[in-house]
């Protein structure tokens, strides 16, 4: 899985950003003090120092912490990162929601064009075209920039005023702190307020209506489906403008699950204290990810072939030749694997079909007496006799 994604972001141009797994707390308080992750869900601790600490809840504060300290803005723009690790949130443990988890995300920084935005969007799901995955969906939404979302919010903490008390404790208080955070209320998301609430494309301006639909175009002109959710805001407080999720639909406890959420923040970098540099980022859930492709029977070829070669062995002295030859092999940057203590070709094959190599090389007493093994492309099932000098020159040639 990390493998995927990493190539996958590696071919759309993008390099590896790692940050430590905790940092000061204030980095994240930034995300929105009123946001869920912030007020309930950040494993936070004094250190010996008296100073707040908090493991990850999420990959964006740190990765535009670490842009500026480190000045990245003035490498190249757009500036293209990715990481994947380990988040933490106090949350209660359940299907597709743990304390420990791990994300594959994406920041890019320095551009906002409708081009660039589906750019992102379309890596992320090549990933889970690439998974194989089915039935998921994109929704996606825009909420405006800070003109629209400004008008907007005003119209919601009026309507939501008249209807203060169908409104759960948590979104009473949003009234007049983050009003558009109500409609990503996850107590009740069929509460018919929250539904009929005023829509943001009422009070979008010409600009941000012009940039939606740009985007909108983009997608259909590459054949991505989506479903534009007017009452999408995600549940972090720096996304502007553009944001989306990507969901499952299922017949088990996994159906409407989010597995990839994202959006643009165009003042998350200055709230950091930064320059008016824009960003957009999305951020995949890994376990939910695996849970999917597990539900789904779709571990395909190309996920679980990262072996390209096993060496089979039929006596002692073979094995010992076929670590020799795997050694040679890995230092050439093939991977390889052996079976470690089955000497019939039996229990060897039952590991090639767990395995699934695109080559097995096969060494008994006449292969080692004679300096040549005999290669079997596992796909076409063709089996060839070389010498064992040729071996590299060989398999380079088919691995291209
Ligand atoms: P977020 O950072 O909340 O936008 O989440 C991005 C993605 O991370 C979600 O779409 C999920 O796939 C995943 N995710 C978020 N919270 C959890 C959790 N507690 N356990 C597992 N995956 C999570």
């Amino acid at each position: 899985m990390k493998i995927l994604c990493v190539e996958i972001a590696k071919n759309y141009g993008y390099n590896e950003i790692k940050t430590p797994i905790f940092e000061h707390t204030d980095v994240f308080v930034r995300i929105g003090d009123d946001s869920d992750i912030v007020t309930k869900e950040m494993y936070t601790f004094l250190d010996k120092g008296n100073r707040s600490i908090t493991l990850r809840p999420e990959g964006t504060a740190a990765v535009v912490r670490s842009y500026l300290e480190n000045k990245l803005y003035a490498k190249t723009s757009p500036m293209k990162l990715f990481y994947f690790g380990p988040m933490f949130r106090y949350e209660r443990p359940q299907a597709g929601r743990y304390r420990e988890f791990h994300q594959f995300g994406v920041e890019v920084f320095g551009k906002s064009t409708p081009l660039l935005d589906c750019d992102v969007i379309i890596s992320a799901n090549q990933i889970f075209q690439e998974l194989g995955i089915k039935n998921y969906h994109l929704k996606i939404n825009t909420i405006g920039d800070n003109e629209s979302r400004k008008l907007y919010s005003e119209k919601l903490v009026e309507y939501f005023e008249e209807h203060i008390n169908h409104l759960c404790s948590d979104c009473k208080r949003r009234i007049n702190k983050n009003p558009l955070r109500i409609l990503d209320c996850k107590v009740d998301g069929n509460n018919p307020i929250i539904k009929n609430a005023p829509k943001i494309h009422d009070f979008l301006n010409q600009e941000s209506k012009d940039y939606f639909s740009e985007v909108l175009s983009i997608l259909d002109y590459y054949q991505v489906d989506y479903i534009v959710d007017e009452n999408l805001v995600r549940g972090l407080d720096y996304y502007t403008d553009l944001v989306f999720e990507f969901i499952i639909e299922s017949n088990d406890e996994l159906d409407g699950l989010a597995f990839c959420g994202g959006g643009k923040y165009a003042n998350l970098v200055e709230s950091f204290g930064g320059m008016d540099i824009p960003g957009i980022g999305y951020a995949i859930g890994v376990e939910r990810l695996l849970s999917i492709v597990d539900s789904q029977d779709g571990w395909n070829d190309k996920i679980e072939n990262d072996i390209d070669v096993l060496i089979i062995s039929l006596d002692k002295l073979s094995k010992l030749k076929a670590l020799e030859i795997a050694y040679l092999l890995r230092l050439h940057n093939i991977p390889t694997e052996i079976d470690y203590e089955h000497y019939t070709m039996k229990h060897q094959f039952k590991l090639a079909d767990k395995l699934n190599p695109k080559f097995l090389i096969i060494i008994g007493e006449e292969e080692r007496k004679n300096n040549i093994v005999s290669i079997k492309d596992n796909e076409t099932k063709v089996q060839e006799t070389i010498s064992q000098e040729k071996i590299i020159s060989y398999l380079k040639g088919k691995l291209l």
